[in-house]
């Protein structure tokens, strides 16, 4: 039953053949005995998700209406607050710390009757690529117990592929969502900016912050992407409009007539050359299932990972101030006499792990008087230009496609001492936050030279998010008939496990 895709496991509940609480306790069971060596799980709510379980299934009884992913469980990332619930955001300094609140996300799962396994591993407050910054030991990628599973968001992914949930949430600020997506064979889709409320998510960098689905087919995503849209008066950049129909996209994966533009500056050099072999394939299925493929520019793509590094340390130097040790979790050197100041000093030095006081530091600096215009001011410039890139290159396709990351799943270790080489994993999937529109990974296909899973990576515009639903969906067709069966599947650690 776990190995199913959401949409089938909610078939079966509706025809009976299943119930909520066999399907938890199955994957209760199945985080049992894997997740000691993948730990892809900070916290699993058992009493919880079994109480959610047994709920929704006396609704069902009682001939109620559920939602379509009524009973369905779920991962999710330790970045958003659920009620009573140890939420750290992978850092030390939350500790202990149980929120007093739902994020709108966990209410609007709540409200789907969406069962909550419990709380998955990432970067200390999602800074990282590898979940190897997470204060609480990396997790492992179940293609290879020895490699990254992406970040920051690599347990949400993990768990995923290692099929101790079929959905997930994540979150993306410069591809969190897309990078474990691409690396470990899954699907993830960061929304149009806004297109998901941020009330309750711990914040990293507001202006590019945004949750989304996670999970192992585009219907899955798209199914879970509807439960969580939708405008929220708690979040002022929560866009007012319909949510897109993505659910219907993804059942048509009509791609016949639509334009595909391939990101000229992300291809080429400094792609693993496996990575481009499974791009170039994927090209020609989606002509060969009717789309057109055009060419497009975007020459300011190269700066973005540049300016990236001034606004999101910028604005996550500000919201953490707020892990003052008064108001959550860690205290430190609280004693008899200690002033307030000492005790933010002591808990923020053992509370915050290296990377993230890396990026305060930058951020604090980025944002002083005398620098501010230099390095603020103009990575805000770049950002514009990055926008207008894209907005050019919306005249000439409905969709824009990359690779999602230049490489498969590296070494858990290979890469943690060099921020730049870590910083490089998002060369394909920043462009897309810092423009605020949508961008879906799916799997491709494995590397020849490694056999590791390699991603796909579309775009669309701001508010059109079906577009890349329907351009996922085709390819993901064309790929399963290619294959004969689930790319998951042929994981070889989890033969047997
Ligand atoms: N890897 C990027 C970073 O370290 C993106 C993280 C994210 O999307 N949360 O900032």
């Amino acid at each position: 039953m776990i190995h199913l895709s959401a949409a089938q496991m909610a078939a079966k509940l509706a025809t009976g053949e299943t119930t909520s609480v066999a399907l938890t306790q199955a994957h209760l069971d199945r985080i049992n005995s894997v997740d000691s060596g993948v730990h892809a799980f900070l916290y699993v709510d058992t009493d919880g998700a079994l109480a959610q379980a047994a709920a929704v299934d006396a609704k069902r009884e009682q001939g109620q209406d559920l939602s379509p992913l009524a009973g369905i469980p779920l991962a999710l990332k330790d970045v958003m607050t659920q009620k009573g619930i140890p939420t750290t955001a992978g850092s030390k300094i939350l500790e202990g710390w149980r929120p007093p609140y739902d994020s709108t996300v966990v209410s609007k799962l709540k409200a789907n009757d969406i069962v909550i396994l419990g709380k998955t591993n990432m970067d200390e407050f999602a800074m990282g690529s590898s979940t190897e910054n997470s204060a609480y030991g990396p997790t492992h990628n179940p293609w290879d117990l020895t490699r990254i599973p992406g970040g920051s968001g690599g347990g949400s992914s993990a768990a995923l592929a290692a099929f101790e949930a079929p959905l997930a949430i994540g979150t993306d600020t410069g591809g969190s969502i897309r990078q474990p997506a691409a690396v470990t064979g899954t699907v993830g889709v960061k929304p149009t900016y806004g297109g998901v409320s941020r009330f309750g998510l711990i914040a990293f960098s507001s202006s590019l912050d945004q949750a989304g689905p996670c999970a192992r087919t585009v219907l899955d995503a798209a199914l879970l992407h509807e439960a969580i849209a939708g405008h929220d008066p708690k979040d002022s950049t929560s866009i007012n409009a319909p949510v897109p129909q993505v659910v219907a996209a993804a059942k048509s994966g009509d791609v016949k007539g639509m334009k595909i533009g391939v990101v000229k500056e992300l291809n080429g050099d400094g792609y693993q050359s496996g990575v481009r072999t499974r791009f170039e394939e994927s090209l020609e299925l989606l002509a060969a299932a009717g789309a057109e493929i055009v060419e497009v520019s975007a020459p300011n793509f190269e700066y973005a990972l540049a300016a990236y590094y001034l606004i999101a340390p910028s604005e996550c130097s500000s919201n953490l101030a707020r892990f003052d040790a008064m108001r959550y979790g860690l205290r430190v050197g609280d004693v008899d006499g200690a002033s307030a100041e000492s005790v933010m000093n002591l808990t923020r030095e053992v509370g915050f792990g290296r990377e993230v006081k890396r990026r305060i530091i930058l951020g604090t600096y980025a944002l002083s008087s005398g620098y501010y215009d230099a390095y603020y001011g103009s990575a805000q410039k770049v950002r514009t230009l990055i926008t207008q890139d894209f907005n050019n290159a919306f005249e000439k396709c409905d969709v824009m496609v990359s690779p999602t990351c230049p490489t498969t799943a590296f070494k858990i270790g290979e890469k943690s001492n060099d921020p730049i080489a870590m910083y490089l994993n998002d060369i394909a999937t920043i462009p897309v936050n810092m423009a605020g529109i949508g961008g879906m990974s799916l799997p491709a296909g494995l590397a020849p030279e490694d056999g590791l899973p390699v991603g796909f990576q579309i775009m669309s515009p701001a508010m059109q998010d079906q577009r890349m639903y329907l351009v996922g969906a085709a390819l993901e067709a064309a790929l399963l008939s290619k294959w004969g069966a689930p790319l998951l599947s042929k994981a070889p650690e989890l033969a047997g496990k």
